[in-house]
Formats: structure tokens, sequence, C-alpha cells
């Protein structure tokens, strides 16, 4: 199986970028955190990653935008703040006090990384900083730090699962998934920044997770939901919210 699934990772990576020139929604949102960034676009990206848990990118924006009209565009900044004013600017993100520890834990980290020689951090050092989880240490870690390292999120397991027709991609461990995609896929930021992009986009617009469109899909060919889920009534469970065992985190 292994094989089988390095091959197509590669090959769906292709298909996804030939399908979507565009990285809609958010694609400016996309395009900023693909490029090469400035301090403060880093700045920018990082507090995304904590803001944008359990939201969407609207509320995200504003909440960015009132930081930003007070003149909080680093880390330093966040620091200066005080600690309600920092969450009546991110309330519209929601989960605001818990949003606003975190990214004071998350500024307080990032400073200490910029003095160091490297000012990388490892994997482990991103996921002591409260609020941030696997998918974040490693979407911080490509999209910040441009380290090449696979993101394995919700809609990533649920889009893998229905292509390849294995509901256990539902509950495989994170980094049994991540090992996958490191076999198989180049070992490039941008491409596996991209492939999450473009995975996340697929799903948000037509794999979706309840009654997703397969019959506009064009991966519909490539994908064994798309072909069977008719014939094979297990893989209907591949849909609504994906509850991961514990255990399997
Ligand atoms: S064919 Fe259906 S299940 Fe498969 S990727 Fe497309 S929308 Fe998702």
């Amino acid at each position: 199986m292994r094989e089988v699934i390095a091959l197509e990772f590669i090959s769906l990576f292709q298909m996804l970028s030939t399908i979507y020139v565009r990285i809609e929604p958010h694609h400016e949102t996309w395009m900023l955190w693909l490029k090469e960034k400035s301090t403060q676009e880093i700045f920018e990206v990082a507090i995304g990653t904590i803001l944008v848990q359990n939201t969407n990118w609207k509320n995200v924006d504003i909440a960015i935008s009132n930081l930003f009209k007070e003149n909080i565009n680093s880390f330093e900044e966040i620091l200066r703040t005080e600690v309600g004013h920092l969450e009546e600017l991110i309330r519209p993100a929601g989960f605001y006090k818990q949003k606003a520890r975190s990214l004071i834990s998350l500024s307080k980290a990032f400073s200490s990384y910029s003095s160091r020689k490297d000012g990388v951090p490892s994997r482990k050092e991103l996921i002591n900083i409260k609020g941030v989880g696997k998918e974040t240490a490693d979407s911080l870690l490509v999209y910040c730090f441009n380290s090449p390292v696979p993101i394995v999120g919700t809609y990533t397991r649920r889009f893998f699962a229905r292509i390849f027709g294995e509901i256990k991609f539902l509950q495989l461990k994170y980094e049994v998934i991540q090992e996958l995609m490191t076999e198989s896929l180049p070992s490039d930021y941008f491409i596996l920044g991209k492939f999450h992009a473009l995975i996340v986009s697929h799903s948000q617009q037509v794999c979706n997770k309840v009654k997703p469109l397969c019959e506009n899909c064009q991966l519909k060919s490539h994908c064994t939901y798309g072909q069977f889920h008719k014939k094979r009534p297990e893989l209907i469970n591949i849909q609504n919210t994906i509850v991961i065992p514990k255990k399997a985190k």
C-alpha cells in the first residue's frame, strides 16, 4: 500500500495544483503564507495560526486588523499590551481569553528564537507553547521558518480517507500520516505548504464534510469515495465531524 500511496500523494499534489490556479477561498492569505516573508509578515502568519483555531478567516482578519490599528504589529508589542485590552482586540476571533494567553506565550517564545543563532525552533519547543498542538507547530515550521514538514489536519485526514477509500486515515496517529507523506513528497517547504493549502481549499469548496460535491469534482475519477460510495456504504462514514480517539492523537 505504501508504494501506491507514495505515487498518489505526488499525483494528487500535481492534480490539485492544476485544478486550483488560485487557492480559494482566502487566496491572498495563502499567498502571504507561501512567500518569503518580512519580520512583520512572519508575525502576522504566526498570530494567524493561533487566531484561526475554531473560527474562520473573516473573523481572524477583523482581529488582526484591530491589532494593527493599535500598532500592535510585533511580538514585542503583544507583550507590551495589557492582557484585558488584547482580549478585547481579538474578541472577534472567539475564545479570546484563551487565545490572548496563547498569543502572549507565542510572543515570548518567538522573541527568544530571534536572539538565537539560527532563529529556528524545534518542533518540541513549538508544541510547548500554550495553545500550539502538532498541526499548529508544523504550520509554524512551514509557514514561518520554511522548514519542510508535512502538515496533517482534519481536512487532510478526511481527504485522504476518501481518496484512498481507507477509513483508517481518520484514526491513524498524526506522525504515521506525516511519515507516509515525508517518504513520498519532496522535502520542500513550499510544496508541502502549498499541498496543505490546496487540501484545505478543496475541502472547503468541494469535498465538504457532509455531502461532498463529487459530481462537480475534478478528482472523481481518481477518488474511491467519489466512485464507489453508493456501492460501499462503509465509505459514507467518512463525513461529518471527525472524532479522533484520544489515544490516536
Ligand atoms: S470525488 Fe467527492 S469525495 Fe472524492 S475528492 Fe472529490 S468531492 Fe471529495
